[in-house]
């Protein structure tokens, strides 16, 4: 009989017969959804042969949600997240005047899922942006619920604007404002909380997963306050928790501050031999020039939401670009995991049948791993491999590569099942 995911202790419990919500998406959503459960049903079938099976939930959101129910985000749907603790989720249309900014940003908030994983590879033959794409090989974790993304904002002219500045000018730091007669005001906040949570999340990923560094990506030499102290606060949380396992760029300065240069490289030699994790740091348009020209120098990433967005989409482009791209909203502490494609609806695509369905089948990937039914993930994630080094693929792959056949979004999933 299916059952729901539990989650205790921090400890996830999956029968072989677990119900799981998903939510279809919109625009080009039930293109990739329907290719997507057909290989995850067939990896589990092939890899248990009948022994597991997912019992598939759908939940509503979006546009279907607001024409069935008048709702975009239906408070069942999300009680039934809540209670099923694992899902998986389409794209969603931004609802134009719905009274909500993002039904994504909203999911995350009302779930807490604090850290957005996104891991970024290559698969081969994949039509890639840079010379050696093979070379890339990161998993991102970007803070979800803080940083500019936290919806404080206020208009030009507003009450809210000019109270504001009439704060900022009593704290005499109005000046600072070029032109507050006409500013719209964001407020950016970055806590210490979030900013370990979501760090620590990155740290335990990486030691598990035995990987060899921790690079903060931050904006600290601008916003000394926030994106500066996001840097301090994980590093002082590196040291103080992970002493024995990680070499930090913060105990590299201190011996080159107290001996020279050659100590601590030295230093930081002795810790990579001994398989610490060497947590390092780099601002943040350094790291989009980086990740494009010395990508194998990272690894795991930690930054904040606003860095997190861009980085994670232009990290993708590396290496075949967003149709190809997974990603994860999970809260480590609640056990909540949402897993997602990471593009958007693409509406001029949508019931076309002829999109990459990759992003969101490989978050069903993820999803196996999280579950703990790694056969069936790394089946899926082989065969698709073959497909793509095949040239068999969809329009988006076919037309930058040489020889290849082109295939509808739904014969790309049949593709991928065909080479279990
Ligand atoms: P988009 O990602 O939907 O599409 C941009 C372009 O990327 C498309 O025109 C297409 O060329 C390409 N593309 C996207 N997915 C593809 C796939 N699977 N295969 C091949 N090519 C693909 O971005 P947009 O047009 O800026 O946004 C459209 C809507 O999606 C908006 O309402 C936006 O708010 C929403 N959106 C949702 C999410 C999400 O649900 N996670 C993310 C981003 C945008």
């Amino acid at each position: 009989m299916a059952d729901k995911i539990t989650y205790k202790d921090e400890k996830l419990t999956v029968s072989n017969n677990p119900i799981i919500p998903f939510i279809e998406g919109d625009g080009i959503g039930p293109d990739i959804w329907n290719a997507a459960q057909k290989v995850i049903d067939a990896a589990v079938e092939h890899s248990y042969e009948g022994s597991k099976k997912i019992e598939w939930l759908e939940v509503l959101c979006g546009e279907k949600a607001f024409d069935k129910t008048g709702e975009w985000l239906p408070s069942e749907t999300l009680d039934i997240l809540r209670s099923h603790y694992v899902g998986i989720k389409g794209p969603l249309t931004t609802p134009v005047g719905g009274g909500m900014r993002s039904l994504n940003v909203t999911l995350r908030k009302e779930l807490d899922l604090y850290a957005c994983v996104r891991p970024v590879r290559w698969f081969r033959g994949a039509p890639a942006a840079i010379i050696d794409p093979y070379r890339v090989n990161f998993v991102l974790f970007r803070e979800n619920t803080e940083d500019v993304y936290s919806g404080i904002e206020f208009p030009k002219d507003s009450d809210g604007a000019k109270q504001v500045i009439d704060l900022l000018n009593e704290l005499g730091e109005g000046h600072k404002i070029r032109f507050p007669e006409s500013s719209s005001i964001g407020i950016k906040p970055i806590s210490k909380e979030g900013s370990i949570r979501l760090f620590d999340s990155a740290l335990q990923y990486a030691i598990k997963h035995n990987r060899k560094s921790v690079t903060i990506v931050h904006k600290g030499n601008i916003m000394k306050f926030t994106e500066g102290y996001f840097k301090k606060w994980t590093y002082e949380h590196a040291e103080a928790h992970y002493g024995d396992k990680v070499f930090t760029w913060m105990e590299y300065d201190r011996i080159k501050e107290e001996k020279d240069i050659h100590a601590a490289n030295a230093a930081q030699s002795e810790a990579e031999s001994e398989g610490k994790i060497i947590i390092k740091d780099v601002i943040a348009d350094a790291f989009l020039q980086q990740i494009l020209l010395r990508p194998d120098e990272y690894d795991v990433i930690a930054t904040m939401n606003l860095n997190g967005d861009y980085l994670s989409d232009s990290a993708a482009a590396a290496v075949g670009g967003i149709g190809i791209s997974p990603g994860a909203n999970i809260n480590y502490k609640s056990g909540h995991a949402i897993f997602e494609a990471t593009h958007g609806t693409a509406p001029k695509y949508a019931g076309l049948d002829k999109v990459n369905p990759s992003s969101v089948i490989l978050s069903g990937v993820m999803m196996l791993q999280h579950m703990g039914w790694t056969e069936a993930a790394t089946l899926i994630e082989r065969a698709l491999e073959m497909a793509i080094y095949n040239k068999r693929v969809t329009y988006d792959f076919e037309r930058l590569m040489h020889g290849a056949t082109l295939l509808k979004c739904s014969e790309f999933g049949d593709e991928i099942i065909s080479n279990f």
